[in-house]
Order: structure tokens, then sequence, then C-alpha cells
């Protein structure tokens, strides 16, 4: 079979074209691409120009130096788009040395063929320095540490070596003079297959890593999200809603007979807020929340009821060990200070052990009701509540630090 040449040109032209314009509608559709996006895109414009003046070419001594700049410039231009698309990435080499490496390439064919010496040396400059920049742009391509992950770095890096290697060949060519592996034909062939190859990559590489970022964007907004409805965010402990969904998912996996409910409440909170104001007490509950968090174990659940009202489930544990959690977080908290002039805050704790098939809203309303004992009996103190809820029965109760009667 024969092949027609220039129309195997124009076809290579078409289809870089082609995938351009492709990238081109989709950028300006309103859809949303990211930084590089565009260097992308104007790499394949660029690289379908600098063919199509190739194919025209008819000596005019103007043409071919901008039609091989074109050519060249591909891989440092898709390079620059990944280094705005990978911004956040560290670049081992600097981008100054991108250009440097297009300049001293176009430099060398210029000098070369300005010369006015063999066609065979002219090729062979062009072709060495176009080898050396996509060997170069592969190079940087496998250092992103998304290379590994991502299909449309492959492919695009597997094209680099593609049009090095076919480049590479041209040197060999070239210098094998008469003794060459390959017919100008075949040369082409190989040329034109590289050129189709980019233009099919760049449109696979440009709207997969497009939709990869956006993909990644919204997970990460899905889970702030997340965190913004469950989590309170002063405290950074679970809210009342989700401290409710938590702890009733939790008693599915534990004998809820060996569970053990605390609420708990800062006293004379109202007093901190009305004397130094409420970013001091902002603090507060903020010291609360950390010195919660820092003495219960991975499988506690605690929450932020509301107001200054925390409650935590503790999986395992005896109303006594209770208490001693309850003096933890107290002697934690004793250890802070809210603010100068401020006394350590005090808190006062209602504990009941869990029933078998009670619920966590009925365990949390007899551990209210202890907590309302532990105010009535001076605060700063914790008091355990046996009984049901409509005659509690108020056992044990235990100072913990200071006294704020
Ligand atoms: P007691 O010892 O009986 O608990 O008295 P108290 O002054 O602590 O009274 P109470 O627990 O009823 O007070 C809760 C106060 O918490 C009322 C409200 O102004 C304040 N508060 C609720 N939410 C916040 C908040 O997010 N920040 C601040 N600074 N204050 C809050
Ligand atoms: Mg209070």
């Amino acid at each position: 079979m024969t092949l027609h040449l220039p129309t195997l040109n124009f076809i290579s032209i078409a289809m870089l074209a082609m995938s351009a314009g492709v990238m081109t509608l989709f950028g300006i559709t309103g859809r949303r691409v990211y930084r590089g996006f565009w260097w992308w895109v104007a790499a394949q414009w660029l690289l379908a120009l600098g063919l199509l003046l190739h194919a025209v070419y008819d000596g005019t001594p103007t043409v071919l130096p901008i039609a091989n700049l074109l050519l060249l410039q591909w891989p440092i231009v898709v390079l620059t788009g990944m280094r705005r698309f990978y911004a956040r990435h560290e670049w081992r080499v600097p981008p100054k040395a991108d250009a440097m490496l297009l300049t001293l390439a176009y430099c060398v064919w210029l000098a070369t063929w300005g010369a006015q010496g063999t066609a065979a040396a002219s090729v062979g400059t062009f072709a060495g320095g176009s080898f050396a920049l996509h060997m170069y742009g592969a190079l940087l391509l496998t250092l992103l540490p998304d290379f590994r992950s991502s299909s449309a770095l492959k492919a695009l890096a597997l094209t680099e070596w593609a049009a090095a290697a076919v480049q590479g060949l041209r040197v060999v060519q070239t210098l094998a003079g008469s003794a060459a592996l390959l017919s100008f034909e075949e040369e082409m062939v190989a040329f034109g297959m590289v050129v189709v190859g980019t233009a099919l990559v760049m449109v696979y590489l440009g709207l997969l890593l497009t939709c990869e970022r956006t993909e990644t964007n919204l997970r990460v907004t899905r889970r702030k999200l997340r965190f913004l409805a469950n989590m309170d965010t002063l405290t950074r402990v679970p809210n009342r809603r989700h401290f409710h969904e938590l702890a009733a998912k939790a008693i599915t996996s534990i004998d809820p007979a060996r569970a053990a409910v605390m609420m708990f409440d800062i006293d004379h909170f109202k007093m901190i807020n009305d004397r130094v104001g409420h970013a001091v007490g902002d603090e507060a509950l903020r010291q609360v929340g950390r010195c919660t968090r820092d003495t219960l174990r991975e499988l506690d659940v605690a929450g932020r009821l509301g107001g200054d009202e925390f409650a935590v489930l503790l999986p395992n544990t005896s109303v006594s060990d209770a208490m001693a959690v309850a003096a933890r977080i107290v002697a934690k908290l004793e250890h802070r200070q809210v603010a100068p002039r401020i006394a350590p805050l005090s808190l006062s704790f209602g504990v009941v052990q869990m029933r078998a098939n009670e619920r966590i809203g009925e365990a949390l309303h007899r551990a209210d009701q202890a907590l309302y004992e532990a105010k009535r009996q001076g605060r700063s103190r914790a008091v355990v509540a046996s009984g049901g809820e409509e005659e509690p029965v108020f056992g044990e109760s235990r100072r913990l630090g200071l006294t704020t009667t």
C-alpha cells in the first residue's frame, strides 16, 4: 500500500485542530477549568499551526523558523500548563530551566540552519532538540507525586516518550546517512501516528484531569460540610444531634448495662459571660471541650448538648469509674486559666449506669436529674443517680476540684 504523505499530514493537522477545538469548546462553554488548562489548549493550537506552516512551506525564509518554533514549543508549553495545574506540588526543576532548554534547542537549530550547511545537519539538530525537550517533559511528569495514580499523566508521558523515540530515530537516520534504517515514508508515518496520539491524549488529559480535580474538590467540600453539620465548631466535639446519633449507634454494639452516661455543665458560667464577656466565655467552653477530648478513650462518645452543657457515653464503665473520669476532666481544667483574674472553671456532673434496653435519651434524662442534684448540693461535684426517672435515688456524691458555691 502506498501512502499519500500530504494527505496523511493533513489528517494529522486536522486531528490536532479538532482536539484543540474540543478543548476550547469545553473551556468556553462554562465548564469549570483549572489553572494550566488553557496552556494545554494553546500548545495544541500552536502545534497544529506549526504543522500547517510546514505543509505549505514553499521556501519562504521566514516561514521555517516560525514553523519549527511552533513544533518545538509543545513539550514546554504543556509542561507550563502542568506547573500551573499542580502549582501546590514541589517541582524539583525551576520553570526557568524549561525556557532555557527551549531557547537552547531552538538556537542550535537556527544556527545550523542559518549556516546553510547540509539539510541532514539541519534536520538532525532539530530532531535532537525536540528529542531532548520531549525527554525532559516526560521526566518531569514522572516526578509528579500524582504520576503513579493518574492514568492521564501516564498517557501523556507515554506520548512524550513516543515523540522522543521518533525524533531520536531521525537523529540516528541523519547520522547513518545512506544506511538509514527507515524510509522517509515510514518515518513520516511514525511521526503522523505520534501527532494523532498527541491529539487524542491531550483531549483525554485535559478533560480527565479537570474532572478529577472537580471530584477531589467536591469530596473536600462534602467532608467540610459533614464536619460543619455534625460538629460543634467552638468545642470541637459532636453537636447534640450528632451525639445522639453516635451514642445510639454505639449502644447497638456494646452491652448498655455496662455503660455509664454523664451529663455535666460549667458552674456559674453566666457570671463569666457577664463579668468578662462572651469571648472569654467562648474560651471557657473551648477549654472544657479540649479537656474532655483529652481525657476520653477512643470508644467513648462526647457531645455538646447546648449552652454550657455536655454529655458523655462511656462504654464498659461503672459509675465509680465514670466518677474518676469526671475527676480527671476537672483536674485537667484546674491546670488551665481561661483569662487573668478568673478562677479555674468548676464543673458539676450527673452520672448514671445505663440499663438494659434503655435508650440514650432516657439515660440522659436521669443523668440530668443527677446533675440538678449536684447543683443543689453546692456544685463542683459529681452525683450518681439510680432508680427510675419518676423516683430517682441519689447515691454517691463526690466533691471535685475547687468549691465555687
Ligand atoms: P449553673 O451553675 O447553675 O450552671 O449556672 P450558669 O450560670 O452556668 O447557668 P447556665 O448553665 O444556665 O448558663 C448557661 C449560659 O451559657 C447561658 C448562656 O448565656 C451561655 N451560653 C450559651 N451558649 C454560649 C456560647 O456559645 N458562648 C458563650 N460565651 N456563652 C454561651
Ligand atoms: Mg452552667
